[in-house]
């Protein structure tokens, strides 16, 4: 720690974002604390499969590999897609994606979120199974790679269960008093607290964005046929259904309904459950043979009118949350991660205060305008093909084909999705 107990960052939240952004700026040699309200639940090998299940682009696994937290991640349990389909209820045409046109062996793969916050709680130094946290020395894992870096990495402290109750944002440093009354005073506070971020709303930063007045509802099946190791996707009026390929063989759905919709959809009994699914998806991997218990989840546009106030920023869905129909959220949070760690790394090398407003200014640039143009993409995606208009019918079929037989254009957005 720097002169008179000054840290470098301050990160709160250490859900994927969080976690992934201590464990990188630690890495690079900066001082963090982690600041996280509720320890994270264990990931156990014995356990099913979480319903909570994330598409993670290449892009997204190159940082957690960077991480060294990938392998742990790999070896425990994860579902590589080959092959993406997505085609429409109401319009003839289909878009089709395969790694190998990419030249790769994947398009993405499917991760269980607590899967991924777990491992980096780990590597972070905390305790899953019920120690207390941060006694570990979280620099162990990464010292054979950094023998290069030109910091040595640091042990963050990490803080939990702990939020912040208030914050002092002054022009040298930004001072955190959490609940506890322990003061943590450090040169830049990142909130990182998810959707309901309550320090988004202490810092006086504003959202706009609209309810879906959707809910997403989850669960894992058993289908009659393979996967193929496909993320599938059908578009139809009410709003996306997604199959996406477990390691087991299984399919993770994404039912995004309207309200009322899920709300019935929740109350079926299995076997009425499984026949509207398989209904709903065209019987396009056969009948669903079984099905796991299901949840929901609330499905919002929220984009943050600023990242940054004082020596105060926004990342992963505390400044951005998506609709989940292109599976970008944890994506683009964790693109936040990277750009932030590049920023303040060059501001370190050039001798600059990394809360300098003009340091934080530049992350702000790079990535807003990339979540708003995304968020946005995803919105009209969700409006045009929510839509059953015959005018908007006949579009998205035609943009479906198009899309579908325009290479260029279909190379752009498989290298988008995939993060590159
Ligand atoms: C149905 C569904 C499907 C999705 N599919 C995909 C997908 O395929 N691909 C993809 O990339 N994304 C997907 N997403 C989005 C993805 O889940 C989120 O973008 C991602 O989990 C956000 O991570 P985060 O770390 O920003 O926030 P969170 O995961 O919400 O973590 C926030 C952390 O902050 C902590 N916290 C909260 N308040 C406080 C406080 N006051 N003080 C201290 N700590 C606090 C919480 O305990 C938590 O640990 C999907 C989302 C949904 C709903």
């Amino acid at each position: 720690m720097s002169r008179h107990g000054e840290l470098d960052a301050i990160i709160v939240g250490a859900g994927a974002v969080g976690g992934a952004l201590a464990l990188a700026l630690a890495r690079d040699g900066f001082e963090v604390a982690l600041v996280e309200a509720r320890e994270p639940k264990p990931w156990r090998a014995e356990d099913d499969v979480d319903l909570r299940v994330v598409a993670l682009a290449r892009d997204a696994r190159d940082l957690l590999d960077d991480l060294d937290v990938w392998t742990s991640i790999a070896d425990a349990r994860v579902g590589p897609y080959r092959h993406m389909r997505v085609w429409d209820a109401l319009a003839p045409g289909e878009l089709a994606f395969d790694a190998a046109d990419r030249g790769e062996a994947a398009l993405g793969w499917i991760v269980e979120n607590k899967l991924v916050q777990h491992a980096l709680w780990q590597a972070l130094g905390g305790n899953t199974f019920g120690g207390s946290g941060g006694s570990r020395d979280a620099s162990a894992g990464w010292l054979a790679k950094s023998i290069a870096a030109p910091a040595p990495p640091t042990k963050p402290r990490l803080l939990c269960p702990a939020e912040v109750a208030e914050i002092e944002n002054g022009a040298d440093a930004v001072v955190a008093t959490l609940t506890d009354g322990t003061r943590l005073r450090a040169k830049l506070l990142i909130a990182a607290e998810g959707a309901e971020s309550s320090l988004r709303t202490k810092l006086g930063i504003a959202f706009e964005g609209r309810d879906y007045r959707q809910r997403a509802v989850v669960a894992h099946v058993t289908t009659e046929r393979s996967h193929e190791n496909t993320a599938w996707q059908r578009f139809q009026p009410g709003g996306p259904l997604a199959f996406l390929p477990l390691a087991d063989g299984r399919c993770s759905i994404v039912w995004s309904l309207p309200e009322a919709e899920a709300v019935r959809i929740l109350a079926l009994d299995d076997a009425a459950f499984r026949a509207e699914l398989g209904c709903a998806f065209d019987f396009r991997l056969g009948a669903i043979t079984a099905s796991s218990r299901r949840a929901a989840f609330p499905l919002r546009l929220r984009l943050a009118e600023k990242y940054v106030v004082g020596r105060c920023i926004l990342a992963g869905d505390a400044a951005h949350l998506v609709h989940p129909l292109a599976g970008q959220g944890m994506n683009l949070g964790f693109r936040d991660v990277r750009a932030l760690r590049t920023i303040l790394r060059d501001a370190r090398e050039r001798g600059c205060d990394i809360g300098a407003a003009h340091v934080l200014r530049r992350y702000e640039r790079e990535r807003r305008s990339e979540n708003t143009l995304a968020a946005r993409g995803f919105d009209m995606i969700e409006r045009v093909f929510g839509s059953d208009a015959a005018p908007i019918t006949v579009l998205r079929a035609r943009a479906l084909a198009m899309l579908d037989h325009v290479a260029p254009l279909k190379r752009f957005l498989a290298a988008a999705a995939a993060g590159r």
